[in-house]
């Protein structure tokens, strides 16, 4: 089968490499937000396609059998267009989503349902870890009765207010690494998108035992579609359908 993967997360490569394997035609779609991506076997196309008109047009152009969306659990908008796109060219689509984080019982974190709303729940002087990226930073930077660090895998791109501090990092990070840093910096707060997954999960660790204070942003509702929660149970997915077909020539 020829398989268009939307991809942005580690699932999405780890997903390529198995379809690949099992010699299905893999193409992997970035969007060219990080420099220096992971690379998936199979083949690469990075940028947007253009809206859903752009991805369905691309299905016809490149014949695709199967679409997935393995997106990060906030792509709320290449998400919709997958679903759109899927139904307009009747490409079947699969949504690989990894489960949301689990919260320990007595954690008592906050929840709220959009970054705004994250950012007025902040006290005054808190010191606030966040690890939301790098492109929604705007309602915090009106808040300047507390002090930011604020973590992402390339460079802010916008000018922040001195009230903030920079780390740019790739996960995964190890517990130990996170409680350092929390200690550090004397981190009393920490906003978090609820993306799920392991390579992310130990801040959530690190920050009940030194007892900061967990802001969790929902994830953003999606247009429903068949739906797995990991790459092994993609891999089974396709599994009951034929890879490429394969010739052999006999002497
Ligand atoms: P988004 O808001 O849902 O998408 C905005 C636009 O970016 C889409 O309409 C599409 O442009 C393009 N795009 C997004 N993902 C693409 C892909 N895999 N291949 C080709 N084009 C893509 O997406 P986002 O939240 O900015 O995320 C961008 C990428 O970063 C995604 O691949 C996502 O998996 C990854 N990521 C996102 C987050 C997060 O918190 N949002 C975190 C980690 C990784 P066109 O309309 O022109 O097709």
């Amino acid at each position: 089968m020829k398989i268009l993967i939307l991809g942005g997360t580690g699932e999405a490569i780890d997903l390529a490499n198995g379809l690949h394997e099992r010699s299905h035609q893999v193409i992997t779609s970035l969007a060219g937000r990080t420099r220096h991506p992971h690379k998936p076997k199979g083949r690469m196309r990075t940028g947007g396609f253009g809206g859903v008109e752009g991805l369905a047009d691309y299905l016809t152009r490149e014949k695709i059998d199967y679409l997935v969306d393995a997106t990060h659990p906030f792509a709320e908008e290449m998400s919709a267009h997958a679903v759109a796109a899927s139904a307009e060219m009747q490409v079947p689509l699969l949504r690989l989503e990894r489960p949301p984080f689990v919260e320990p019982d007595l954690a008592q974190w906050w929840r709220v349902d959009s970054v705004e709303a994250a950012a007025e729940r902040l006290p005054h002087g808190a010191t606030v870890l966040l690890t939301i990226g790098r492109q929604q930073l705007q309602p915090f930077v009106a808040r300047g009765h507390a002090r930011f660090i604020v973590r992402s895998i390339e460079p802010v791109e916008m000018d922040l207010p001195r009230n903030f501090e920079q780390i740019t990092a790739r996960p995964p990070f190890s517990r130990e690494d996170e409680l350092s840093l929390m200690k550090r910096r004397g981190v009393t707060h920490m906003v978090v998108k609820d993306a799920g997954g392991e390579q992310t999960s130990a801040k959530l660790e690190a920050a009940f035992m030194l007892k900061v204070q967990v802001v969790m942003i929902a994830r953003p509702p999606l247009p429903e579609a068949e739906t797995v929660n990991s790459v092994g149970d993609a891999l089974a997915h396709f599994d009951q359908f034929p890879a490429s077909k394969r010739f052999f020539f006999l002497p």
